[in-house]
């Protein structure tokens, strides 16, 4: 895990004056309260995945909340857990009892708390959203110090502040979240297209007739070009459907336990770390775009996108999402129809230059995707002035400032993101 004044983007550092180890919620408390009395701003900090210091504070106070890691029992499909838990602790948990929450990050090492504070995408997006679309209920310490508890029925207004808002009203200590029955296997379908028209047509059956449980998409640099490939997963207990109907690109399948799945993204981790590239910067881009606006903005993106750039493992994931599947109110998609997520996936040389010059590549790379009414998915590397935020969350923003004024009167909350 890297320190208080890194995160995996390794672009961003800043030195906190002090980091508070919190493992109960009283901890966070005391924590805020200290930070107010001495008036520094603070953050939580969970995994420390976010890649452009939005968990680090200058000469404020970090609270590192992954001691805050209980995960309770399942009871009456749902689980309770502590914000530090990671997914991994909570999938742990459930799958041997055959539950799962409905959606999870394709990176299981991420903290709960650090995720649904940004929405958090994974493999069951497509038709079921994000990671705090499933969320019912949460306990915070707002930024006045406060020990809140919310969720769809009770302060509605928290609730919808801090799902998707990006850490600014408070820090998240617990989280209960829905759970679905999970089947043992899954028969997992890669997709090879022979151009970006095929992937998009192929990603579009299969995103209407919600065939498969999981569905994703990436294209990836090549020594011969671009290759495009979709992955998809049906999920069974006794035998799956294996449907293949409609598929212009070719297809490959794999029987593989519902754990290998969820666990899909290790080997990729491994060759990073085997080649000790883990740890180099990570200029990601991750925004969503209408797919609409699709056939015309991926060519332009792809041609301005040099291959070299994203590194031999990095991708432009490319994933279907259905129109309205995901709900939360601060999680902010383009309207009107299906949309993608268009993530730009770098794992660059460990060079400080090339880092600074895909940073500044990923404005130019957003301002085309928003000219075409896509929007930012907020954990990617990027500067966001206070007016690009206001922008973003376009008529959510009153809302979310009135939470925040309500509930972190000091503006201490989570200076990394530059929202206020
Ligand atoms: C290798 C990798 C894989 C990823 N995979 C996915 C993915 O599959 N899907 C996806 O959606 N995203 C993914 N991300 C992005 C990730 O979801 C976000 O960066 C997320 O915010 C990281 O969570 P974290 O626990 O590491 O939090 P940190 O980086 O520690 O914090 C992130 C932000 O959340 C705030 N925060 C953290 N904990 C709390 C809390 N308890 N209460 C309030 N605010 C808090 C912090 O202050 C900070 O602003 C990935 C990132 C990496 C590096």
């Amino acid at each position: 895990m890297s320190t208080p004044d890194d995160d995996f983007g390794h672009l961003v550092h800043r030195t906190p004056a002090r980091v508070v180890r919190a493992e109960r919620t009283e901890d966070v408390v005391a924590a805020v309260t200290g930070a107010r009395a001495d008036g520094l701003r603070l953050t939580a900090r969970g995994a420390g995945h976010s890649v452009y210091g939005r968990s680090q504070v200058d000469g404020g106070v970090v609270v590192d909340v992954t001691g805050l890691r209980r995960v309770e029992a399942p009871r009456d499909g749902r689980v309770t857990v502590a914000a530090g838990a990671t997914w991994r602790a909570v999938v742990e948990e459930t799958l041997p009892r055959g539950l799962l929450p409905p959606v999870l990050p394709d990176y299981l090492d991420l903290t709960v708390g650090g995720t649904v504070v940004v929405g958090g995408v994974g493999g069951t997006t497509h038709a079921l959203g994000v990671t705090s679309d499933h969320v019912l209920g949460l306990e915070v310490v707002t930024g006045a110090g406060e020990v809140r508890t919310c969720s769809p029925t009770e302060s509605p207004e928290l609730f919808d502040a801090v799902r998707g808002g990006l850490g600014q009203v408070g820090v998240v200590t617990e989280v209960t979240l829905g759970l679905v029955e999970a089947p043992a296997h899954a028969r997992r379908h890669t997709i090879t297209c022979p151009d970006l028209p095929t992937m998009l047509a192929d990603a579009r059956v299969l995103l209407a007739d919600g065939r498969w449980d999981h569905l994703q998409g990436a294209i990836l640099p090549t020594p011969d070009g671009w290759r495009y490939t979709l992955e998809g997963a049906e999920l069974f207990s006794d035998k799956a459907d294996d449907v293949l109907d409609g598929i212009e690109g070719t297809v490959q399948t794999c029987t593989v336990t519902h754990a290998e799945l969820l666990s899909r993204l290790e080997p990729l981790e491994t060759a990073l770390r085997g080649l000790g590239a883990w740890g180099n910067p990570h200029p990601w881009l991750t925004t969503f775009l209408g797919d609409a606006a699709a056939d015309d903005v991926l060519p332009r993106l792809l041609d301005r996108t040099d291959p070299a750039d994203l590194g031999r493992f990095g991708r432009v994931a490319l994933s279907p999402i259905r129109a309205g599947a995901i709900t939360t109110p601060l999680v902010r998609t383009p309207g009107g129809g299906d949309l993608f997520a268009l993530n730009l996936l770098r794992f660059p040389a460990d060079d400080a230059e090339t880092a600074r010059r895909l940073v500044a590549d990923n404005r130019a790379a957003y301002e085309l995707v928003r000219a075409a009414g896509g929007v930012l998915y907020p954990v990617s590397a990027l500067p966001m002035s206070a007016a690009d935020w206001a922008a973003h969350f376009g008529e959510r923003f009153p809302a979310l400032a009135a939470a925040r004024a309500a509930h972190d009167p000091d503006g201490l909350m989570t200076p990394g993101y530059e929202v206020f």
